[in-house]
């Protein structure tokens, strides 16, 4: 809990400095400091045993000054109010990174969905559609997978909400099946986003991706599409770990091999007996590190041990604010998770897009079309923090929340 207060605080803390810093009055601050609205609702679900089991679930939406709200909805044991709340605002700063006609929203049920059955999914997600239904639609808010959740469970809430509808609403959710509307390239999309952001920090460090030494953290998705898009490029991957461990090869692990003994939740160690910990990952000698798994992984405790030049955020808030400071001090290129990890929305974007004029992308244009909106917001960032001689994050919060800040100003709402 505290953790997550944490998290909220933290995302004002920061919004609050971008704002001040872009010569906004304290009414922007006001406004964008929390969600504009939040609903909370509890969901009934007749389990399997027979006895029905009643679920709590959120949905946030930050601000709607730029366009209908967009963000992902997380099936876990430890989603709350607060979190969601300041994943919804993390929401608004990525789509104003990547451009997109959005503003943020996120959505969450606390459930483990590891121990429930595929029925006992499926009736919970079309219950939560329907417990939703009167503030999301394709133009008020587009909900989308996040943790936990996946293609087939945006299938069922689609289906849900064309019933309550009465017609087939295609763009009322993205990251669904292909078949029913769902873009080349969703599954992967966060990944490449990571993968583009990495080229671009590697040029402007002036290294070789070929023969670069890499250590990613986390072995579930983002983390394992990541290294294999990674060793396919030629890059030497020394280290990689999950939840139990983490191994090491100064020479290069076989990632192939290790993707094929990985199980769906991404573990892979415990085949292992020669493992390094976690902590000793982090400190690997390594020219990027990517940190793909849970937060507050670098603290201003092992800050000045991390050997690599440039650090990249695939997990949401894997550096803590004093260790963004001291990675900077040290001249380390730290791409944030708001602008690594917004290649998920960005797709999810092209969906709607597609779904909106019924006429769908090849692999390739979805890939262009991603590259470009990666590139141009990677160096946008990257020229705010050289020219103000500011951290990677502060300038992808100032780019992130100005333009929903400039929207709100031209609506008259400040
Ligand atoms: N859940 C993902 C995120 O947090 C994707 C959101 C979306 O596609 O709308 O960025």
């Amino acid at each position: 809990m505290a953790e997550n207060l944490n998290l909220l605080t933290s995302t004002q803390n920061v919004i609050k400095t971008a704002l001040d810093k872009l010569g906004y009055e304290e009414s922007v601050y006001e406004l964008l400091k929390e969600p504009m609205r939040i609903l909370e609702v509890r969901i009934p679900v007749k389990m399997d045993d027979g006895k029905t089991k009643v679920f709590t679930g959120f949905r946030a939406q930050h601000n709607d000054a730029v366009g209908p709200t967009k963000g992902g909805i997380r099936f876990h044991p430890e989603v709350n109010r607060e979190e969601v709340m300041a994943l919804s605002m993390w929401m608004t700063l990525k789509c104003g990174i990547v451009e997109l006609p959005y503003g943020g929203a996120k959505g969450g049920i606390i459930c483990d969905p590891r121990e429930m059955s595929m029925r006992e999914i499926e009736q919970l997600s079309r219950g939560y559609v329907r417990a939703i239904s009167q503030i999301v639609g394709p133009n008020k808010d587009i909900p989308a997978p996040d943790v936990f959740t996946n293609s087939q469970i945006m299938a069922w809430m689609f289906d849900e909400y064309s019933k309550i509808d009465e017609f087939n609403s295609p763009g009322f959710i993205t990251g669904k099946p292909i078949v029913l509307g769902g873009s080349q390239g969703r599954d992967k999309a966060t990944a490449q986003g990571v993968t583009i952001c990495i080229y671009e920090a590697a040029k402007k460090r002036g290294l070789d991706i070929k023969d670069a030494r890499v250590v990613i953290q986390g072995f579930g998705n983002a983390g394992s599409f990541l290294a294999k898009i990674l060793y396919d490029a030629g890059a030497k991957i020394v280290g990689i770990s999950d939840a139990y461990g983490a191994l090491h090869d100064p020479n290069g692990l076989d990632i192939e091999y290790l993707l094929d003994r990985r199980d769906s939740f991404g573990t892979v160690t415990t085949l292992f007996d020669e493992k390094i910990t976690n902590k000793e990952l982090l400190e690997l000698d390594c020219d990027i590190l990517v940190p793909a798994a849970i937060s507050n992984q670098i603290t201003a405790e092992n800050a000045s041990d991390i050997k690599a030049s440039i650090v990249v955020e695939a997990a949401n808030g894997p550096t803590t604010s004093e260790a963004t400071k001291i990675l900077t001090e040290r001249g380390i290129l730290l791409v944030p998770d708001v602008l690594a990890s917004a290649g998920g929305v960005t797709v999810s974007y092209f969906e709607w897009v597609q779904n909106n004029q019924g006429y769908y992308w090849t692999p390739e244009e979805v890939d262009e079309k991603l590259t470009k909106k990666l590139v141009d917001a990677f160096e946008n960032v990257y020229n705010v923090a050289t020219t103000r001689n500011i951290d990677m994050r502060l300038a992808a919060y100032m780019v992130g929340a100005r333009r929903t800040a400039e929207a709100s100003r031209f609506r008259g709402w400040v």
